[in-house]
């Protein structure tokens, strides 16, 4: 197979005359996948992107050194990414009243902002209100999945079958049974390397070539092991054997870069939405494609209540447009998603399409993250280096909290995301004492000894958590924002504490010295793993799509990204969001041929 290196055509003539079989908003990890299933089955789809289509490797740059830029991987000046005192101590819109010309957030700030200052939003153009929160967003064709981490995890039926478990909240509609399938084909389409560990919490993948674990992180696996918990080489969605099926991605040569900036990765050997699905789905001839498309409205028959398209401003000229289709696919990322469907009031739907129960917006949950452990391997101290960040993750420790027993502080738990040994960048240096030869050769001795890692743990789902229209704040666009009403409860703090004394516990059983606890714990929305905004249920009173994805309200209109979720899950969300689609899609191709929607 030869790595085609050159995109397929996106400067498509878009004919808007034309009424399409389905129109998808949104490009990044559900939009790719809802493109990817509808034209493999043949429908005629309509993509519309708000963000512009990049030529991503220069952007990426993976195998550039600091000393090979100018600025050592630094923006331009006028760029700044904001501060976690910026997001905690101000509340939005953070970029109000800013000397910078452009202002990004705190991901831009985290190993170069040169790399995506051109993927990530101007907060000056992209502002939001209310409560404070880290909200990050990638307008660009394949959205967020151009940078993402690449932790790959399946959800189980503790997740799916959570209040069953232990009383809190809702259940889903589906249980682990129902999207197991779809998690399989999803693994097999796109790549994903692990390690099995039959963990009825932490279902297997169809695992490509793990990733090696380093010396400091197989002490921790040992170590855990004594007291029956698992460390597991990173579930990168990254392919590591190669896809014989796709000609856009090569096989990950274990180069590292990945683990030195914010995701992204050249030859696109992690996964990212236009090269692991769009550009084939372009190949299938059913694609079209329109970027720089901000989608502000579905539009709706006057007649029958249901959805006839969307109505979408050009980002350069300001223009606006209508894009005709029979079936509307909602795939703009949570927050997003839950602000078109709040945008499109009409007579029939006056509280904003598909918001007949009015929970749009509401039950708005995540992951919190921040508190976590620093330790040192001893025996690794003075050591000859090794290539150890020459690969796309370090480790994952699976949740082992509220799974046989209960918990007195919190229900639901948290995993810990981690690593060890040598980086580019020896993070121990700015905490060494000292100057001159003796200072280097400390910071050399130590470079490849340290482990460190973060908890990351279930947000519950509340009503009472939501985002709503804010009546006096617009984007660059004229487009009414989000407004926040969002913050952590008492079970997410008590969650946080447990996380450092279990960190510290873990490190200690396995003989690891630990030299630091951090217990602060990060803004709302830091994590970048937003879901809720537009549950499944079976009860539309109470819920806002079925098992399908689809509005109960509006039956030809579907909402296929993380807005679905009934509940957070500890797990990181990206391959959930991508097998929910791939299922939901199949039965709307099934409908669509029927002639039910
Ligand atoms: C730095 C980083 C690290 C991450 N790490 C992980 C990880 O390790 N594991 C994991 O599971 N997840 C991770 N994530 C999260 C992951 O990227 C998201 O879960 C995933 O991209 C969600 O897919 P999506 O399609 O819902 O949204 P996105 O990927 O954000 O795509 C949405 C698209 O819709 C477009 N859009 C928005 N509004 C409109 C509109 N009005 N009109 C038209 N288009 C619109 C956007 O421009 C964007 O292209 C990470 C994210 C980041 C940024
Ligand atoms: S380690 Fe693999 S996935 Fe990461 S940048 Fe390198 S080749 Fe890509």
């Amino acid at each position: 197979m030869t790595l085609v290196r050159v995109p397929p055509r996106l400067e498509q003539d878009v004919d808007l005359s034309k009424t399409y079989d389905a129109v998808i908003v949104g490009s990044g990890a559900a939009g790719g996948m809802a493109a990817h299933v509808l034209t493999t089955r043949g429908l005629e789809v309509l993509m519309l992107e708000a963000g512009k289509k990049l030529p991503i490797e220069q952007e990426l740059r993976s195998m550039q050194w600091p000393y090979d830029h100018p600025r050592r991987g630094d923006a331009p000046p006028g760029y700044h990414s904001l501060s976690f005192n910026e997001y905690t101590i101000r509340t939005p819109p953070y970029a109000k009243g800013s000397t910078f010309k452009h202002v990004m957030s705190y991901v831009g700030g985290w190993g170069g902002s040169d790399y995506v200052k051109n993927i990530l939003v101007d907060e000056k153009d992209h502002p939001y209100t209310g409560t404070k929160y880290a909200w990050v967003r990638a307008r660009a064709l394949g959205g967020k999945t151009n940078i993402w981490g690449r932790l790959a995890l399946r959800l189980s039926d503790y997740d799916f079958k959570a209040k069953t478990h232990d009383g809190y909240g809702d259940d889903w509609p589906i249980s682990y049974a129902d999207l197991q399938p779809y998690y399989d084909k999803v693994d097999l389409y796109l790549g994903i390397s692990g390690v099995k560990e039959n963990l009825p919490h932490l279902p297997d993948s169809l695992f490509q070539r793990p990733n090696k674990l380093t010396s400091g992180e197989v002490k921790l696996r040992e170590g855990l092991k004594k007291m029956g918990r698992v460390l597991t080489p990173y579930r990168a969605g990254v392919t590591t054997d190669g896809l014989k099926h796709n000609r856009y991605r090569s096989k990950c040569y274990g180069r590292g870069a990945c683990d030195r900036r914010p995701g992204g990765c050249d030859i696109h050997a992690a996964f990212d939405s236009p090269t692991g699905l769009i550009y084939p789905a372009m190949d299938t001839g059913h694609l079209t494609i329109r970027t720089n498309s901000i989608a502000h409205e579905v539009l709706v028959d006057r007649n029958t209540g249901k959805a006839r398209g969307i109505g979408f401003i050009d980002s350069a000229t300001h223009k606006s447009y209508e894009a005709k289709a029979k079936v509307v696919i909602v795939a703009a990322s949570t927050l997003e998603s839950a602000r078109l469907l709040l945008l499109s009031r009409s007579p029939q739907h006056p509280n904003g399409i598909g918001n007949s129960s009015g929970h749009v917006g509401h039950n708005f949950c995540e992951h919190v993250m921040g508190p976590g452990v620093t330790g040192l391997v001893k025996d690794l101290v003075g050591k000859p280096p090794t290539l150890d960040d020459g690969r796309p993750g370090g480790f994952y420790i699976p949740r082992f909290r509220n799974l046989n027993d209960r918990q007195p502080g919190f229900v639901r738990g948290y995993g810990f995301e981690g690593g060890g040994g040598f980086s580019i960048f020896p993070g121990n240096a700015m905490g060494t004492p000292g100057f001159g030869a003796q200072f280097k050769k400390d910071v050399r001795d130590h470079a490849g000894a340290f482990i460190g890692m973060g908890g990351f743990g279930e947000v519950l789902a509340r009503y009472e958590n939501y985002v709503d229209l804010d009546p006096a704040a617009q984007d660059a666009w004229g487009i009414p924002t989000l407004r926040f009403h969002y913050q952590f409860g008492d079970n997410e703090r008590k969650m946080c504490e447990d996380m450092v004394a279990a960190g510290r516990e873990m490190f200690e059983a396995a003989g690891i010295e630990v030299v630091r606890t951090n217990d602060q714990v990060l803004t709302e929305g830091w994590s970048i793993h937003e879901l809720g905004t537009a549950r499944m249920g079976s009860d539309p009173k109470t819920s806002v799509l079925n098992q399908f994805q689809q509005s109960h309200d509006v039956k030809n209109l579907f909402v296929v990204d993380g807005s679905s979720h009934v509940s957070a899950s500890c797990q990181n969300p990206t391959w959930t969001i991508m097998a929910l689609a791939w299922r939901s899609c199949e039965y709307l191709a099934d409908e669509f041929r029927k002639g039910t929607l």
